[in-house]
């Protein structure tokens, strides 16, 4: 059966348990129509309850003044920590073991202060080729910090010649082979570029039987794949909120701390007041005495506007649930890739579509890459100018994800019927 139509699509999209979801963010128009918006990788869409969440709060600032951070009906001394069940939630961790605070790359750093250590022989980093280049720059930076040589010292994990994707199996078996000089892993979780997602529980496995502290950067992972962070082990990780989690452009970011790392006051880190503990905070005594868990690593007081914008979103996936928002993830990325397919296969005269994103939905998220053979920039350009809102990478790649919490099947159909008219 030809699923390449509107009506499977809308039938699709009847029986999807998700559907009323799409109601709940405001999607961008183009010549009056709704846009096809495919990239909430980069930026989700704003839920149509964000600006309840921080009206209160900028009421609360008008009514109470400095004693909203008592007053508050969410009060802000504590605000983060109503963030926090829902966020460990969606990351498969315990609620101790997260924080809500800063932007991503910060907390990378904040977390490689803690966790790279190197030490003697034990200097070297092992990351994905191709790391998104905040990270690289953030390792390099590490590395440079404690005196190390950046050619040396950071190995990068490259897709063998001809292919696209990096295969675990290499992960592991460098991490092996670098062995009781490897001092950290850090990888991203869910590849940018490609849409590859790491086999997290073994890389963190490999990691630990040399040594090795592992982390992940989860800016593609959060809200999209179905995460285990503290059962996978891992040392650490760090996450945006605006990507998959809609949380407003540069919005609060995420942290994991596993719990066995929870009372170790002897880990280094750049402190702050308000990963100190709570309840002596106020005394403002000399020496740092840090708080349990992932809370001991905050700097500052939380910027209450960005986080009502994430506790909005994450109220959203709380309904949701990840369970579902998975199931859907993988039968709608499929759908999309299956019309890719279908177009690619019945203009193979004009062009080649050719999706660098793992088939094995147990290998990807919500994303897919397509390298456009033979049209590249200008099939981009064609598709912005019909509505499409998609991601271009140089130097051949169209980057599009359908976020199973708003975007429906028939938009999958209306980007095939795009992209078609584009090859034309
Ligand atoms: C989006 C993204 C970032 C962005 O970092 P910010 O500090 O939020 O600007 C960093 N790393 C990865 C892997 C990303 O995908």
């Amino acid at each position: 059966m030809n699923q390449n139509t509107l009506e499977f699509a809308k039938e699709m999209d009847a029986k999807d348990p998700l559907k009323s979801f799409r109601e709940k963010f405001f999607f961008p128009n183009f010549h009056d129509n709704e846009v096809v918006y495919f990239t909430g990788n980069s930026l989700g869409l704003q839920p149509k309850s964000t600006i309840i969440y921080i009206q209160e709060e900028l009421e609360a600032w008008a009514k109470y003044g400095v004693e909203g951070h008592f007053l508050a009906k969410k009060p802000w001394f504590g605000y983060h920590e109503q963030l926090t069940e829902k966020a460990a939630a969606i990351v498969g961790a315990k609620p101790e073991e997260v924080v809500i605070m800063n932007s991503l790359t910060t907390n990378l750093h904040l977390m490689m202060v803690s966790f790279y250590r190197p030490l003697g022989n034990r200097t070297k980093i092992i990351c994905e080729a191709k790391a998104f280049p905040s990270d690289q720059y953030a390792l390099e930076s590490q590395v440079k910090f404690h005196g190390l040589n950046v050619e040396t010292d950071i190995i990068e994990v490259c897709p063998r010649e001809g292919e696209h994707l990096i295969r675990d199996e290499d992960i592991l078996s460098k991490i092996a082979e670098v062995g009781d000089e490897l001092a950290m892993v850090m990888i991203g979780g869910v590849n940018y570029y490609t849409g590859q997602l790491f086999d997290m529980k073994s890389i963190t496995e490999a990691g630990h039987a040399v040594g090795a502290t592992v982390g992940f950067d989860l800016a593609h992972a959060a809200g999209n794949i179905n995460l285990k962070l503290h059962d996978w082990d891992v040392d650490f990780a760090a996450w945006c909120g605006y990507k998959y989690l809609n949380s407003s452009p540069g919005g609060v970011s995420g942290v994991f701390v596993h719990e066995r790392h929870a009372d170790n006051s002897d880990l280094p880190r750049f402190a702050g007041w308000w990963g100190y503990d709570k309840e002596t905070r106020f005394q403002m005594e000399p020496g740092f005495k840090p708080m349990h868990g992932a809370e001991g690593w905050q700097l500052s007081n939380a910027p209450v506007l960005g986080m009502a914008a994430h506790l909005a979103s994450l109220d959203i996936f709380t309904e949701a649930g990840m369970d579902r928002v998975g199931e859907k993830r993988d039968q709608l990325t499929a759908y999309l890739e299956s019309i890719i397919e279908d177009i690619s296969e019945r203009h193979s005269d004009r062009t080649t579509l050719e999706i660098i994103t793992p088939k094995d939905k147990s290998k990807r998220g919500a994303q897919l890459s397509i390298l456009a053979h033979g049209q590249g920039k200008a099939l981009f350009d064609a598709l912005t100018n019909s509505g499409v809102i998609a991601d271009w990478r140089e130097p051949n790649v169209i980057r599009i994800a359908p976020a199973p919490l708003y975007n429906s099947y028939e938009d999958c159909f209306r980007f095939g019927q795009h992209l078609e008219n584009a090859i034309q």
